[in-house]
């Protein structure tokens, strides 16, 4: 019998109110998540590597606008798009970071060139874009990422201290970080995870999701994660990890695992959010504590969902 494979991907979690969202939106979402996915599987389906499927998901998601995450990036305070993302192959540990970067059309991209093209495993800012201009990179211009809904966000708090989960206001709105973890025919398993951050965000601030561990992390000894939430709280409770540590040394299943981990830990911790994860066997979870994540599967054995509310 061949070995089972899959693919789950997200779009972000958070408060998606029910009724502000229109048939129409729902279904640019729907279809978006289902190419993703299928771009991802279909990687895997022609015996590609989970690392290769996760990529080619988050790209795609990176390129649509309905997404935090490359294009659909939020304002900062200063009125700018900075922009983490990460990576990370089960198989060899082996693991690409990049936080604080502007204008690169696919920050997942540029984390797995950290990867594979340097010695190092964490660029930010100045020095990540240094990086992407010796692997001559190009840039988009600002314009690139302007959206007028999100520039709307933004206005209504940047003159106050604030800052938000894009995916969490109470209006409709574009919603979410992206990211994609996968098990390949080999049984080898990888995490990505892409986003533009929190609306109105300053001084540097790095979320959760370039940080191994936090957002982002993938062993073949136990799971591959991404996480999407308020990501202070993601950070304090190094949740990618922590559903690795609870299969690794308690034997929990990957379902009671990310379960504990978001609908216990982070919630003690006052966090929101949730996380799709896959293990070696090609099973998947997608916990999440919010009114909605957006999310897809796809596994080998024929199963296959899109959706958005619990
Ligand atoms: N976790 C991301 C961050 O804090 C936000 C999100 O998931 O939408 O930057």
């Amino acid at each position: 019998m061949n070995k089972k494979y899959s693919i789950v991907i997200h779009g972000g979690a958070g408060t998606l109110v029910k009724g502000l969202m229109t048939p129409e939106k729902e279904e640019q979402y729907n279809t978006a998540l289902n190419e993703a996915l299928e771009k991802g599987y279909s990687v895997l389906e022609n015996n590609g590597s989970a690392k290769d499927a996760v990529e080619a998901a988050v790209n795609h998601l990176e390129d649509s606008p309905l997404f935090n995450a490359g294009k659909g990036s939020v304002f900062t305070n200063d009125g700018t798009h900075e922009m983490d993302a990460a990576i990370m192959d089960g198989k060899t540990l082996d693991a690409g970071a990049v936080s604080l970067i502007t204008g690169i059309k696919n920050p997942v991209s540029l984390a797995r060139d950290v990867m594979e093209k340097s010695d190092h495993v964490f660029l930010a800012g100045e020095g990540a874009m240094r990086f992407a201009k010796s692997l001559d990179y190009s840039l988009e211009c600002s314009e690139y990422f302007y959206d007028e809904h999100r520039y709307q966000q933004w206005q209504n708090i940047k003159d106050s201290d604030t800052f938000q989960l894009d995916h969490s206001m109470k209006k409709e709105g574009k919603f979410g970080t992206v990211g994609a973890v996968a098990c390949d025919k080999e049984g080898n398993i990888a995490a990505a995870t892409s986003t533009g951050g929190m609306t109105n965000k300053r001084w540097g601030r790095v979320g959760d999701s370039p940080i191994i561990g936090a957002g982002n992390y993938a062993n073949n000894k136990t799971c591959a994660v991404s996480c999407t939430g308020s990501g202070e709280f993601f950070i304090r409770g190094v949740v990618a990890y922590d559903v690795s540590c609870l299969m690794e040394y308690k034997g929990l299943s990957l379902e009671e695992a990310s379960s504990e981990v978001i609908n216990k830990r982070v919630l003690e911790l006052g966090g929101d959010g949730g996380l799709i994860a896959v293990d070696t066997e090609g099973n998947i979870a997608m916990p999440f504590n919010t009114e909605g994540m957006y999310r897809a599967y796809k596994t080998s054995n024929g199963q296959k969902e899109v959706s958005i509310y619990k």
